[in-house]
């Protein structure tokens, strides 16, 4: 029997398209628990609430899926995904996802992995390191249909992040608040050097709040220039603007 946070939940994607089954929302539930039960020993989110995590975590994270069709979409990288964010929200509700997460932190990968084990969620992989070292490796290079990317850094750092870990044609989506405008107008540089061409804008408001976000779909037209992306640290201490 769903509670009344779960049933509006579930309207709230339906309305935009998302159907969720039971286990899926058995999912959610327990990925609530299991994060505020971690976040006792481990800082992972300052949002605790049950209601505002289901709105400003999981809802938030599967916005993009509003735009675009993750039917279409294999293999997704999350950069710099923290708690899960929006990677696991994505991979719950599009379980067909190969999801990889990169984090720089190694308790945050811990976390993750032990939450995926939890979730029963397959074809998950954790990557512990630095998204600049990362993206250096074969396995992870111009590979990806979709990498996203939630409150790790500005655009114009972010682009350099991660769209080297996507595929030719395929799409990264920066996930940002109402400031992202001005993100974007210094992105161009970063945009240009790692051949990345902005596709679409979409602007919205979280429900129940009234939080402002604008997500960036960034299609990726030629694959990266070897010299990106630059050692690690260079791209939020120089970025490319
Ligand atoms: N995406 C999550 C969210 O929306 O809640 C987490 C956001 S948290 C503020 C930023 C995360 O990015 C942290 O877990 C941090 O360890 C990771 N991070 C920052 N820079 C990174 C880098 N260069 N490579 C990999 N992970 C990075």
């Amino acid at each position: 029997m769903l509670d009344t946070i779960q049933t509006q939940f579930q309207e709230l994607l339906a309305s935009n398209g998302l159907q969720l089954n039971e286990r899926q929302l058995e999912q959610f539930d327990a990925y609530f628990r299991i994060l505020v039960e971690w976040n006792v020993k481990m800082n992972l989110t300052g949002i605790t609430e049950r209601d505002q995590v289901y709105i400003k975590h999981f809802y938030d994270s599967l916005t993009l899926a509003f735009f675009m069709p993750m039917e279409a979409v294999r293999a997704m990288a999350d950069i710099g995904s923290g708690a899960g964010f929006p990677g696991i929200p994505l991979k719950i509700v599009f379980p067909h996802l190969q999801l990889t997460i990169v984090d720089s932190l190694q308790k945050r990968i811990h976390f993750l992995e032990h939450l995926t084990s939890e979730l029963s969620l397959s074809d998950v992989s954790c990557v512990h390191g630095r998204a600049e070292d990362v993206a250096r490796s074969a396995q992870h290079r111009d590979r990806y249909d979709l990498v996203t990317a939630r409150a790790v850094a500005r655009l114009a750092v972010l682009n350099e992040l991660c769209l080297p870990f996507v595929c030719q044609n395929g799409m990264f989506v920066a996930m940002k608040g109402s400031g992202g405008e001005e993100e974007l107008a210094e992105a161009d540089l970063s945009l240009q050097q790692l051949h990345g061409k902005l596709e679409r804008k979409e602007r919205l408001s979280l429900p129940v709040e009234d939080a402002g976000r604008t997500l960036f779909f960034i299609r990726k037209t030629a694959s990266t220039p070897a010299k990106y992306p630059r050692k690690a640290g260079m791209p939020a201490k120089e970025p490319l603007v």
